[in-house]
């Protein structure tokens, strides 16, 4: 790219977006550049005014407009209309149970939690709930349910994860190779179980999370993984359109989908599986 310092800031700055690498900033880029009326224009505009007008509110965490004190009513209680709390680590999870509409009440997001790198106490928002739970006569106060000190034995856990590394990577494989979406997927005991994007979400981000809190780690999943994908290989071993995952993991798109899935499931919007999914189903179109 010649005399583009511009554009080349621009594909620089997309490429840090989560679940984008350089290649497809420059596709972003690149559709960008050709719809400047439609795109470019109105997407400055939005950054512009994102960037001067919303902010985390300093009391309950959640994001709000910058001109007014909470626009979620969700701590300035004008009109009282609950009586619980859900105390969250970050937006993302506040999205994510406001989606599943299973709770209605108010939000307070903590801001990370204290055993996560660098947190202080003082810099997550634990007094401030504190005087919401007094001033707002509030009854309950849910969390996320987090065992807090896990009693499982390691064989326990490498069962659990097992389980859902093989359905991921049964649903993931039939995906990224064939096009395949909802349908039945042998399981562990090679019983053909309904498996669709919301098992999927549920297996991925269940080994996600046990990563992120330390019940598992990166190199224990990648092992039972490439256990599994033998085991999913070996069940599909019938369907001449197969392509083997176990023959070279580093070269199966579909393997390395399904672990994308895992160790990049933190950063999936609400943990949704899409992105990932049509990433790669693409990329191995394209190739
Ligand atoms: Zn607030």
């Amino acid at each position: 790219m010649q005399n583009t310092s511009e554009i080349e800031e621009l594909v620089k700055l997309i490429s840090k977006l989560p679940g984008l690498g350089p290649k497809s900033a420059k596709r972003i880029v690149l559709k960008l550049i050709n719809n400047r009326d439609e795109l470019v224009k109105p997407l400055a505009k939005t950054l512009a005014e994102v960037y001067k007008n919303i902010s985390r509110c300093k009391i309950c965490g959640v994001l709000k407009s910058s001109a007014i004190d909470c626009s979620y009513d969700n701590c300035k209680v004008i009109q009282k209309k609950y009586n619980q709390i859900c105390v969250v680590e970050n937006i993302a999870d506040q999205w994510s149970i406001e989606n599943s509409n299973i709770f209605k009440g108010y939000f307070h997001i903590l801001g990370g939690t204290i055993s996560s790198a660098g947190n202080k106490k003082e810099d997550l928002l634990i007094n401030s709930l504190i005087e919401r739970v007094k001033k707002d006569k509030i009854d309950d106060l849910l969390t996320i349910p987090v065992a807090d000190r896990p009693n499982w034995s390691v064989d326990e856990i490498n069962k659990e994860i097992s389980n859902s590394a093989q359905t991921l990577l049964g649903y993931v494989v039939r995906w990224i190779d064939q096009g395949v979406g909802c349908s039945k997927v042998p399981d562990i005991n090679n019983v053909g179980l309904m498996e669709d994007r919301a098992t999927l979400r549920i297996s991925s981000q269940h080994i996600a999370n046990w990563v992120h809190h330390g019940v598992t780690t990166k190199m224990q999943v990648i092992e039972i993984m490439k256990e599994m994908a033998k085991i999913v290989d070996k069940q599909n071993e019938n369907d001449q359109n197969y392509i083997k995952m176990s023959t070279d993991y580093d070269r199966s798109t579909a393997f390395q989908t399904a672990c994308e899935l895992i160790f990049k499931g933190k950063d999936q919007p609400s943990g949704y599986t899409e992105p990932l999914l049509h990433l790669n189903r693409l990329k191995k179109k394209l190739a």
